[in-house]
């Protein structure tokens, strides 16, 4: 099979023949259809982060294929289903966090594309208690960005606990921003999209957004107080005066969620204004394996996000140093 390897960091992938993989007891043999490109896996090749990848490996963690193959003792899958593979390859399953629901948090779990091999392949294994099924009537090239830009989104509304009528803002309409905003507004949210350009002002807008903010043309702290202050901020960008202004847009009992993950930054949290408005932050880096339930919730799939999501990551590749 062919795979997309990284041998060295910040160098180009080498297009390798490799043997197809034998799942293991517990895995399951996929044949890929789609991967999405994630920021991440940029990340992950160039050796960005403190905690790098070994090497060799192939990466990508917006895997779709359907299962051709099953290890030892796998009932949960079968041959012939269509699976996605996110970021959470696997976890222990007995620590607290697991025993928890919070697999995400485990300390022994492996990722996809970084610690084990990932989509950029003609196949993979991969635990078949991680690789989930993806629902009828969503096509491989749709459900793939929804693998990791699309489940983060989703947790990060669903975890603000945003309810019909609260207004929420989402700092930056990116290849992860115009997904919140899906979401917010399935939800019942009050959107309002901020970012600081116009083509991304305009996609929020195409996707639903009540409100859109350019923050490069004003303070966006004052045009969201001229729209009633923000309930919730879901921050996606990672210019540092983002945090701040995000932080300050809240209104009383504002939750605001960080996503976003700028390789260094500090927020600082005026504590007279954190306890009199009795505002949260927290932050959220989901990759839960149930990706897909999204759309078991009712969601549906939004709109036109694989386009829009494989183009945008496509632009931050090509005009990445
Ligand atoms: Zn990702
Ligand atoms: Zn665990």
């Amino acid at each position: 099979m062919r795979a997309a390897v990284v041998t060295a960091f910040d160098q180009p992938v080498a297009l390798e023949d490799r043997a197809v993989p034998e799942p293991g007891p517990g895995q399951v043999l996929v044949r890929l259809e789609a991967c999405g490109l994630c920021h991440t896996d940029i990340h992950a090749m160039r050796g960005d982060w403190p905690v790098k990848p070994g090497l060799p490996f192939v990466p990508g963690h917006e895997g779709v294929g359907i299962v051709e193959k099953l290890g030892d003792g796998v009932t949960s899958r079968s041959v012939g289903e269509r699976v996605a593979m996110p970021w959470l390859g696997h976890a222990c399953g007995e620590c607290r966090f697991c025993v928890s629901g919070r697999e995400n948090l485990c300390e022994q779990q492996q990722n996809t594309g970084y610690s084990i091999d990932g989509g950029y392949a003609e196949y993979l294994v991969a635990d078949a208690k991680f690789a989930s099924p993806v629902p009828e009537g969503i096509s491989a090239l749709d459900a793939a960005p929804l693998t990791c830009a699309g489940v983060t989104t989703y947790a990060a509304v669903k975890n603000a606990h945003v309810v019909p009528g609260e207004r929420v803002a989402v700092w930056g309409v990116g290849g992860l921003g115009h997904l919140a905003v899906q979401y917010a507004r399935l939800v019942g949210a009050e959107v309002i999209g901020v970012d600081i350009t116009q083509e991304k002002l305009d996609l929020a807008r195409e996707l639903g957004a009540d409100h859109v903010v350019d923050a490069s043309a004003g303070d966006p702290v004052a045009a969201i107080a001229e729209l009633g202050g923000a309930d919730v901020a879901i921050v996606l960008a990672v210019a540092p005066q983002v945090f701040d202004q995000a932080f300050t847009s809240l209104n009383r009992g504002g939750r605001m969620v960080l996503v976003s993950l700028p390789a260094e930054g500090t927020l600082t949290v005026p504590v007279f204004d954190t306890v009199l408005k009795g505002t949260t932050q927290k932050g959220r880096m989901s990759r839960h394996p149930h990706l897909l339930h999204a759309h078991d919730d009712g969601y549906g799939a939004p709109g036109r996000d694989s386009h829009a999501i494989m183009s945008l990551s496509m632009s931050s590749w090509a005009t990445s140093p």
